[in-house]
């Protein structure tokens, strides 16, 4: 029979590796992480794209400079992690329109107000309704401009139109991570503590790669966990890390069942696709001076190839421009070869900067939907939800213990909401 350890670790993301430091800390030793894939890290991943290193996954350290301060940001500090300042507000002044030209800062200005406006008010309607009100919900966004606007309101700047408990404790500013060994790094210098590693590499025993959980078997007495490979594990109780759209997916069966209540909170929250694709150019065709890092194309179609980062700030030199998809264009490209994107990212470009342009020689598309270990890029809890789903998400069932950003009260979607959450403490 196979060797008992107290406590079995799924999944090796960050909150996998906060949840076996505090249990270090707590002088629980003999566990074992394991972890599907071939790496520590999870969505936390850099990749080598032409020389640069790229983040495919989490790239901003999200709430800086406020009251309390963000663990994320005093592991980042202490590993020495480069990190440039980083601010999209502005990128609402760089709104293209089809035809190359860019919208006047008033009438940027007025649509994003007016856009900000109607966001609160469809928020009030929502709540109205929820409690059995009627409010006459707003008008929805219909020109290429409203559509734009209203697609970087609520896939990246929801904190205009109701507070985020991110930038309320721990500050609104933000900062990219630009280092070569990647925001993976922390994840390393984390796992020094306590697990043995080398040369940037973890060795010990206790983790355990490419271990794909396919089966959890729970009784009073223990867990008995079962890999793809056919390896068999026992342990007094299993930490479980894997998102929530591994968790809505059949990857992992349980035995006994997983109650109702649980499968139904697991059900009910959003799983949010964001994609970052890189693309390389031969040289630079696009304008790089303060306040131009971002940049906004409006089309009739909502979320089409909207918003644009250059990675100048980051790696200057790098040629590299960053466009991001989410939620049904994300799946749409992920389905799709990489040359049509390619394809259609150029037109978009043409569009906004002529015809002359030269053509991407590189193209990146991290497919985080198509990926059976990820099904998805984070949570979205409905924005009208009372905070039992997320308790539910959280709450053990016997033996079982749920960790990950998914089931951060607070911090959501987030780094330091997988690593707050690993720590088990209230997050
Ligand atoms: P994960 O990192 O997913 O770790 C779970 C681990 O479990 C994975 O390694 C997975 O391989 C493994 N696993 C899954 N199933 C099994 C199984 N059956 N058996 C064994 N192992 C399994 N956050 C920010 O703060 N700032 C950002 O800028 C930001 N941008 C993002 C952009 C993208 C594209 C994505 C995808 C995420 C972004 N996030 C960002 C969110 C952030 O990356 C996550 O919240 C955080 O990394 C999640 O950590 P975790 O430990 O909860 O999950």
């Amino acid at each position: 029979s196979p060797s008992r350890s107290s406590v079995i670790i799924i999944g090796a993301g960050i909150s996998g590796l906060s949840a076996a430091k505090v249990l270090a800390e707590n002088g629980i030793e003999d566990v074992v992480i394991l972890e599907a894939s071939d790496r520590i890290g999870g969505r936390i991943r850099k990749e080598n794209f032409v020389g640069v290193s790229v983040e495919l996954g989490a790239g901003w350290i999200a709430g800086v400079g406020g009251k309390e301060s963000n663990p994320v940001w005093e592991l980042a500090n202490q590993s020495g992690l480069r990190t440039c300042f980083s601010d999209y507000s502005n990128a609402r002044y760089n709104i293209y329109d089809r035809s190359g030209k860019i919208f006047p800062s008033g009438v940027a200005a007025d649509s994003y107000k007016k856009a900000v406006d109607s966001a609160i008010m469809k928020l009030r309607s929502l709540e109205a309704n929820h409690v059995g009100e009627v409010i006459e919900p707003p008008c929805l966004p219909k020109t290429p401009i409203e559509l734009a606007i209203d697609f970087i309101l609520h896939d990246f700047e929801m904190a205009e139109v109701e507070p985020i408990s991110t930038y309320v404790d721990f500050g609104e500013r933000e900062f990219l991570v630009a280092d070569e060994r990647g925001y993976e790094y922390l994840l390393y210098k984390m796992a020094e503590d306590f697990l043995f590693t080398s040369e940037g590499k973890v060795l010990d025993t206790r983790l355990k790669l490419n271990k794909v959980v396919r089966e959890i078997q729970h009784s009073r007495n223990g867990v008995i966990v079962k890999t793809e490979d056919g390896c068999v594990y026992e342990a007094n109780y299993v930490v479980l890390s894997a998102s929530i759209g591994v968790l809505q997916s059949d990857l992992i069966s349980f035995r006994p069942p997983l109650p109702r209540w649980k499968t139904e909170a697991i059900e009910k929250c959003d799983v949010m696709v964001y994609t970052k694709i890189f693309l390389k150019f031969p040289y630079k065709f696009w304008p790089c001076g303060p306040e131009k890092e971002f940049f906004i194309y409006a089309h009739e179609r909502r979320g089409y190839y909207t918003f644009w980062q250059h990675m100048e700030n980051a790696y200057p030199g790098s040629n590299i421009l960053v466009v991001t998809l989410t939620n049904g264009e994300s799946k749409r490209v992920e389905a799709q070869s990489d040359e049509e994107t390619l394809k259609e990212a150029m037109e978009v470009l043409r569009d906004m900067f002529g015809p002359n342009i030269p053509n991407a020689t590189d193209i990146l598309v991290p497919r985080w939907w198509n990926n059976r270990f990820q099904r998805g890029s984070y949570s979205n809890y409905p924005i009208i939800s009372n905070n039992q789903v997320v308790h539910d998400i959280k709450a053990p069932v016997g033996r079982i213990f749920f960790t990950g950003e998914h089931t951060s009260e607070r911090f959501n979607g987030y780094v330091h909401g997988g690593y707050l959450s690993g720590e088990y403490k209230s997050s």
